[in-house]
């Protein structure tokens, strides 16, 4: 190790990688799609990654080390995958003869390709970001295979930018893999690290020759992880971290543990010899004494600024907690002093607010995207801030219109627990067969029907007025008669309208209900070039108007069959929403319940006696660390609950889970109360089957039987099979027939052809019953 600068007194631990305007979605679509060249999606990052740092400075970040390198074309677990060589023996064709793995070949791996499926993709932590899943077996070679971040350390120097590169670490990357499906039976990746650990000192040294003075090397897992005790992490780190630290040749560390706390940690990273230690200081409490005896001359960058939500920081408390941070480090001794920091990287924030010229100023102000947090940062590391209390309130309060709405508070508060129950199940199950008189194993499926080209273009056409309304609901109207015929041809019994007016299942609700605002270029990295653009839940949650009612009384205006209403539930909205931090969730979770609540009575009341209230993100929100979960789940119960709970015993409420991890929330699940649930199982092979216990959950479910998110059609055979099984496992009086999810991402061939399977199949195993 050459240079040993300090890192300067303010940092962020990565900045959003889409660009302002979505410039990197466009040009890798633009090259997927064969219309331009690779050398010109280089170039596009190329001026991104010139950008940023540019960027980065002008906002103030300086000094050797203060600005991150934390570009990625797709991904970044799947860059650490691509740089150390851990490919699956399927992409094995895609490593050169010199060992090195294009950016095209990394692409095959983000996306498949005709031969063989990609990396699966699953959830960042507890956000909304998704990374591919890497695999590695006992065979996997690693070794040194991908450079860009080298190649990327050099362009920066070369234009006389000094960069910070960031990487992914060796324990969390081994951590977040899964084993290779070749791999033996209870193999676990981690069991790989010590022969991890050298590829990435080569690493570091190439980083160092390219003229790194500080690596920033991320290890959130050690933050998150469930299934190794405190005690089994603590044994990885002087192997891997440690081993790192101790050669010669390398930047200077930073090693990162956002998205929670590094609990009963601290000591052995500090111990592992890297020169600075960031800790999340907004998830995690600030490390006692005690855990920060060892620290020498380590620097701790305290992560105070929200990486996660798009609010101005508490800036009096961010202070103190960096002050009590310091003062705690000096208490034990330590000399490095403290950095000001964001919690995690700022790639789930948009890029800037003051190009949300639309937004009421008030709110607007309210408001800190990536730059206006590096601010926050850059002012809070300047030392003008006076310090509040460490346990201030997490925002400054909001006074602006629509933050308090009285109205809406008095009818929270006089909720009592009788709002959220409805009658014994059994006596539900009698009067909904009675009113309904549905047929063994009923079919339906979960809403959504395909979003033909017309639909999407009169939605657009209307959304900028060249269609007026009249002409829009002719259109919508047009297409939900088309749907509602088909249902009756294919035989289906529960029908759907099929939501082609709705975008997007949370921000049709969010664009409905006061409390939310949208924005123009708030968009954020969903995976991939995927964006989106979520909406901001700001204040107080009301319904001014019914907002589906209309759609769903005409389509049932056209059946005799019964049509399911179809809204998205408070979990889901809040999840992929940014919500207001100035109250507890549950808080706010309880007032879009009731809001939800107005819309399933107001169903009922127009004659629709079956309401379906999504939850995908009931499982994608639960808090990582296990004693967080009952916390949650009293909020998150109590808030679909409240949706549901006012409507008649006759009225079926069912619900939708997009996952097949029941055993995970089972419990969750069954408190939800609904009459029945449907839930992922096809893509999963009928996995969750093992996992309902028909005593624990006695009520209706519909484990899915055509996995939608392929265009296969399952043959009526492979349907009737997987009915059978269910059939055993759960009893044909509980047992639904349907999908995996919504059928909007699919085409019309292959919606027809499994949907006629699937009736098909159905009643093959009511025949044989
Ligand atoms: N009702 C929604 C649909 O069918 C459910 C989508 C989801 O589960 N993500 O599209
Ligand atoms: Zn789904």
């Amino acid at each position: 190790m050459t240079s040993t600068s300090a890192l300067p007194a303010a940092t962020i631990l990565g900045y959003p990688r889409i660009g302002p305007d979505r410039e990197l979605k466009k040009a890798e679509e633009s090259y997927w799609a064969g219309r331009s060249e690779l050398s010109a999606l280089e170039e596009t990052g190329r001026a991104l990654r010139a950008a940023t740092a540019d960027r980065l400075a002008e906002l103030g970040l300086a000094g050797e080390g203060a600005i991150p390198e934390s570009f990625s074309w797709y991904d970044q677990v799947l860059d650490a995958a691509v740089a150390v060589g851990a490919l699956p023996s399927r992409f094995a064709d895609l490593v050169e003869a010199d060992g090195s793995i294009s950016l095209a070949s990394s692409f095959v791996l983000a996306r498949g390709d005709e031969h063989r499926p990609p990396l699966e993709m699953t959830k960042w932590f507890d956000s909304n970001y998704h990374y591919l899943v890497p695999e590695i077996g006992p065979d996997t070679a690693f070794h040194l295979a991908g450079d860009q971040l080298i190649r990327w350390t050099q362009e920066a120097a070369d234009a006389g930018r000094s960069v910070r590169p960031v990487v992914v670490g060796p324990i969390t990357l081994l951590l977040l893999a899964k084993a290779a499906d070749d791999a033996p039976e209870g193999f676990d990746p981690i069991t790989r690290l010590a022969e991890l650990v050298p590829v990435y000192a080569q690493l570091l040294s190439g980083l160092r020759a390219a003229g790194a003075a500080w690596v920033q090397i991320d290890e959130p897992a050690l933050s998150a992880d469930q299934r190794l005790t405190a005690a089994q992490l603590a044994e990885l780190i002087p192997g891997s971290l440690g081993l790192l630290a101790a050669q010669g040749d390398r930047p200077q560390i930073l090693v990162t543990t956002g998205y929670g706390e590094p609990e009963g940690l601290v000591p052995a990273l500090l111990a592992s010899g890297v020169e600075a230690l960031h800790l999340d200081l907004v998830k995690g409490r600030i490390p006692a004494v005690s855990e920060l005896v060892g620290a020498g001359a380590t620097q701790l960058v305290a992560g105070v600024v929200n990486g996660r939500n798009i609010w101005r920081a508490d800036l009096g408390t961010a202070a103190a907690r960096v002050a009590e941070l310091s003062s705690r480090l000096e208490q034990a001794g330590g000399t490095g002093g403290v950095v000001v920091g964001t919690s995690t990287s700022l790639q789930h924030v948009p890029h800037d607010v003051t190009r949300e010229t639309a937004l009421d100023p008030a709110l607007r102000d309210a408001l800190a995207f990536a730059d206006q947090k590096v601010q926050e940062v850059v002012e809070l590391a300047a030392g003008g801030v006076e310090p509040g209390s460490v346990d201030g309130p997490r925002s400054t309060p909001r006074t602006f219109a629509g933050v308090r709405v009285e109205a809406v508070r008095e009818r929270a508060a006089q909720v009592t627990a009788a709002d959220a129950d409805r009658e014994d199940y059994a006596l539900r199950a009698a009067a909904q067969q009675e009113a309904l008189g549905l047929p063994e194993l009923p079919t339906t499926t979960i809403g959504s029907f395909p979003q033909v080209a017309e639909v999407r273009r009169a939605r657009a056409a209307h959304r900028k007025g060249v269609i007026d309304d009249a002409a829009y609901v002719q259109a919508m109207k047009d297409e939900i008669a088309r749907i509602i015929a088909l249902q009756e041809e294919l035989g289906l019994d529960v029908l759907v309208h099929g939501e082609p007016e709705r975008n997007d299942m949370v921000q049709y609700f969010a664009e409905n209900l006061e409390g939310f605002a949208t924005t123009e270029h708030g968009w954020v990295q969903s995976y991939g070039s995927r964006c989106t653009r979520p909406s901001i839940l700001f204040g107080d949650v009301h319904r001014p108007a019914p907002i589906t009612v209309d759609w769903a009384t005409y389509a049932q205006s056209l059946t005799e069959r019964p049509v399911k209403g179809m809204l998205t539930g408070p979990v889901t909205i809040l999840a992929w929403s940014f919500v207001r931090d100035d109250q507890p969730l549950g808080e706010t979770a309880d007032q879009v319940g009731l809001a939800l609540r107005d819309e399933v009575t107001d169903l009922e009341a127009a004659g629709i006696g079956i309401v379906q209230v999504d939850e995908p993100a009931l499982r994608e929100l639960l808090p990582l660390r296990v004693r967080d979960h009952a916390d949650y789940l009293d909020w998150s119960v109590r808030s679909f609950r409240l949706s549901t709970a006012g409507v008649q015993a006759a009225t079926q409420i069912h619900t939708h889970l997009c996952y097949s991890e029941f055993n995970v929330v089972v419990d969750a699940i069954d408190a939800l109360n609904a009459d029945v649930t449907s839930i992922e199982s096809a893509r999963s092979r009928g996995e969750i089957l093992e996992a309902i216990d028909p005593d624990a959950f006695p009520r209706g479910i519909g484990p899915g039987v055509w996995d939608i998110h392929s265009p296969r059609v399952p043959s009526t055979e492979e349907i009737a099979e997987q009915l059978t099984r269910a059939r055993r496992v759960v009893g044909g009086e509980r047992l639904w027939v349907n999908p995996d999810c919504g059928l909007k991402t699919r085409g019309y061939a292959e919606t027809e052809a499994s949907l006629r399977n699937l009736v098909a199949a159905t009643l093959q195993v009511r025949a044989a019953a």
